[in-house]
């Protein structure tokens, strides 16, 4: 019973980690291509809603697994088996580490629906009507907030804008203080967002560096043992203890290595290109994860322009008013 449930771990880890490079991929084609597409706002978020069940899904079906595989017990002179079960309970652990950094950019793409907050709108100023609530004010005395007031509060007041009482102008000063805190608080999420992907892309460049670095020395060494007379090249049998042997027979331990050091070293260099290739696909995604984080602290700062131009043609506006 225990056994079979190690086998599964072993055989289903496979399926996984396909699973797990399919779903890489259509984030990654998702990513390019959503944003270059005419869909709608609701359109773009039933793809990434597809891809977030589909994630969920693996996740759960892996976590399963796990579960069952952390409560498989084994006595004490099964070590081969401890041994096996260990390395199986690490790699499904990293599988779900993995599958949900997945989810966490999908989720990321998700919230990128939200509006972009901008400063409150400046409304056109209606002499003699109350700036917050719009009722007559022609023959009352209105409030107003002179600059330096305006100043020192850390509030911006359309000129000429006059209040019908003091609660009117208290909460026209709430309503722009949340919105500015609003603004400034998604302003601040956006460039901690940048900061993390500029991070992110800088670890990915290091982990290329090294593997890069790796490989080449690998190369050399291949290059080295080549040269070598061929029983240099052969490996000394390892000393195996009982357990060890019988793992081996049952097929659960690997055999000591029958390669060569030459082959050993190609081996290693070829895992080490495919990391390498992987690696390079994750930071592909990085780069266009950054840009689309870019693109809208950009389109935050468009619209924050644009109504400050509004603004000011507002109270261009009003000047022109007054002079007439
Ligand atoms: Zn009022």
């Amino acid at each position: 019973m225990n056994y079979s449930i190690i086998q599964l771990a072993r055989e289903q880890l496979n399926a996984f980690e396909n699973d797990y490079q399919v779903l890489v991929k259509k984030i990654n084609l998702s990513l390019f291509t959503l944003s270059k597409t005419n869909l709608s706002m609701e359109e773009k978020e039933k793809v990434w809603n597809g891809l977030l069940e589909y994630t969920k899904n693996i996740i759960r079906r892996v976590e399963e697994i796990l579960e069952k595989l952390e409560g498989v017990r084994f006595s004490l002179n099964e070590v081969v088996l401890h041994e096996e079960k260990d390395n199986l309970i690490q790699e499904y652990h990293l599988l779900i580490k993995k599958l949900r950094e997945e989810k966490e950019t999908i989720l990321r793409q998700k919230e990128k629906k939200k509006i972009i907050i901008t400063p409150l709108r400046q409304k056109a100023v209606k002499t003699g009507y109350c700036y917050f609530c719009d009722i007559s004010i022609a023959t009352d005395f209105p409030y107003k907030l002179k600059m330096e007031e305006q100043n020192t509060l850390g509030i911006e007041i359309v000129e000429g804008a006059a209040f019908c009482s003091q609660e009117c102008l208290l909460n026209y000063c709430k309503e722009y203080k949340n919105r500015e805190k609003m603004r400034q608080e998604e302003e601040k999420k956006n460039k901690e967002k940048i900061a993390r992907d500029r991070q992110m892309i800088t670890e990915i460049q290091g982990q290329i560096a090294n593997l890069t670095s790796r490989i080449n020395r690998l190369e050399q060494r291949e290059r080295e043992l080549e040269l070598l007379p061929e029983s240099y090249q052969v490996e000394r049998p390892e000393n195996t203890g009982f357990w060890r042997r019988l793992g081996q027979k049952l097929g659960l331990a690997k055999k000591p290595s029958p390669l060569s050091r030459l082959e050993r070293v190609r081996k290693l260099k070829g895992e080490l290109s495919i990391q390498l290739e992987k690696t390079g696909e994750k930071l592909q995604k990085s780069l266009i994860i950054l840009s689309l984080d870019e693109q809208k602290e950009q389109e935050r700062k468009r619209l924050e322009k644009k109504n400050l131009l509004e603004k000011k043609k507002v109270s261009a506006h009003e000047k022109e008013l007054l002079d007439e």
